[in-house]
């Protein structure tokens, strides 16, 4: 095995942003060589899949791969699996890799993702506690509810959510654990909140909302939950879904400016020269945030990953996507677009009980923000609206008889 190569990027991470970097690259017309660096075993996959189908469906237990076996190679991307970039030299541009080879590169992208945050109370790391990052964290779960009877889900946020519904739809006992008043606080509004919150509860999950985990409890294996007020809940597997870190240790030991992810420029430029930051990983400036901000979607990983391609074929292209994110929890399928935070204002359209409905946000009467639940339609027109900043007729957009696509 060589031990010192050269390549003209190398792309730290092949989740969804490090594979599209790879793949933007070579359809931009890079012609040079391509490095796509991967801790983990597996080849590119789609992770959204890991909380839903992975989980329910036995025939469909291994998450798609983002590209057919070849494609790598025909592409001429470099695809090293099982491998992590363990340190980063940017003034020399050298990296080592962890088994032992060293790599020269002309640029590099980071995109290394996040890491599951884990619980830190006593009783954490009782066997029987999970988190859900990658393919192999999904095959432990999905092993442990085959035999599990009852699941508490520690954390309320999407992935949380979509856990409970497909241990559930199971037949499993499942207890979500939240330490806010309502779910999803992080990333909706409470009307959105109170709607999932029913469903899970028509489903028959239970909730304690407001309280925090003060220990897991067991003897040799996690056995239950107790809470802050006392509570134990009987678990024989527990999931911890309290949101992610970025993954930026190998960027904070470069030296690269990192502040709650690497800082970036709207092309997604780093503080050392040469080198990148996209995808999850990446402290980014945000129009519809107001500011920077890090976004974990697999739209955001494919957005960035195309401005910036372009950074390196010598284009000045600024990231101006509108965020969009969805969540699939039993039949409904919520897909949001916008930064709702500053909303000062929101009109329902639709069925707020049964759906389909969406919520549009506005600020100062400018659409920022849209949710929809099984409402595509709604979906894209609203999408378009808030690229544009569209002011609204709050009257007028009220009418869910009127269609969006009018006020383009
Ligand atoms: C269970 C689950 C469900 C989700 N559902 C949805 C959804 O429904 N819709 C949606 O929009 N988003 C969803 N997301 C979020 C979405 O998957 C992420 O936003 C997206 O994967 C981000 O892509 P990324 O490439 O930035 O990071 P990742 O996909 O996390 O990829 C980063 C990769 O880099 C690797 N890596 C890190 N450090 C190194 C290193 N030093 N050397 C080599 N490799 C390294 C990591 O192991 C990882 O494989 C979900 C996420 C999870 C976990």
């Amino acid at each position: 095995m060589r031990k010192s190569m050269t390549t003209g990027v190398l792309v730290v991470g092949a989740g969804h942003a490090g594979a599209a970097v790879a793949v933007q690259l070579r359809q931009a017309g890079y012609a040079g060589a391509i490095m796509l660096v991967n801790d983990e075993a597996r080849p590119p996959y789609e992770r959204p899949p890991l909380s839903k189908f992975c989980l329910l469906d036995p025939a469909q237990a291994e998450a798609p791969l983002l590209r057919p076996g070849g494609f790598w190679a025909e592409a001429r991307i470099d695809l090293v699996s099982g491998v992590a970039v363990a340190t980063l030299n940017p003034p020399e541009r050298k990296a080592a890799l962890s088994d032992g080879r060293t790599v020269s590169f002309d640029w590099c992208v980071l995109a290394t993702g996040g890491r599951a945050r884990a619980l830190t109370c006593p009783g954490a790391d009782l066997p029987g506690c999970h988190v859900l990052r990658g393919h192999a964290d999904m095959e432990r779960l999905r092993e442990h509810l085959a035999t599990a009877q009852t699941v508490a889900v520690i954390g309320g946020g999407y992935v949380g959510l979509e856990v409970a519904a497909s241990a559930r739809s199971l037949g499993k006992t499942v207890t979500v654990i939240e330490a806010q008043e309502r779910v999803l606080s992080r990333v909706t509004s409470v009307p959105v909140s109170r709607f999932f919150e029913g469903v899970h509860r028509r489903h028959g999950v239970t909730f304690h909302l407001g309280h925090a985990v003060s220990e897991l409890a067991g003897r040799g294996r996690v056995e239950a939950v107790v809470l802050d007020d006392g509570t134990e809940i009987a678990a024989d597997a527990v999931v911890v879904g309290i949101g992610i870190d970025a993954e930026t240790a190998l960027a904070e030991a470069a030296g690269i400016a990192c502040h709650g992810g690497v800082v970036v420029d709207a092309q997604f430029r780093s503080s050392a020269p040469r080198v990148l930051a996209i995808g999850d990983c990446a402290r980014h400036p945000n129009d519809f945030a107001g500011g920077m901000w890090r976004l974990e979607s697999v739209q955001h990983a494919q957005d960035s990953a195309a401005v910036a391609a372009l950074t390196i074929m010598g284009e000045t292209r600024v990231y101006q996507d509108v965020p969009t994110f969805w969540s699939e929890q039993y039949d409904l399928r919520l897909q949001s677009a916008g930064i709702a935070r500053d909303a000062d204002d929101f009109v329902v359209r639709g069925d707020l009980e049964q759906g389909p409905f969406s919520i549009i946000y506005l600020r100062e009467g400018r659409m920022i923000a849209v949710d929809c639940v099984n409402n595509s339609r709604e979906f894209m027109a609203a999408r378009k609206l808030i690229g544009t900043r569209a002011s609204l007729d709050r009257a007028l957009v009220s009418d869910a008889s009127m269609s969006l696509r009018a006020f383009a």
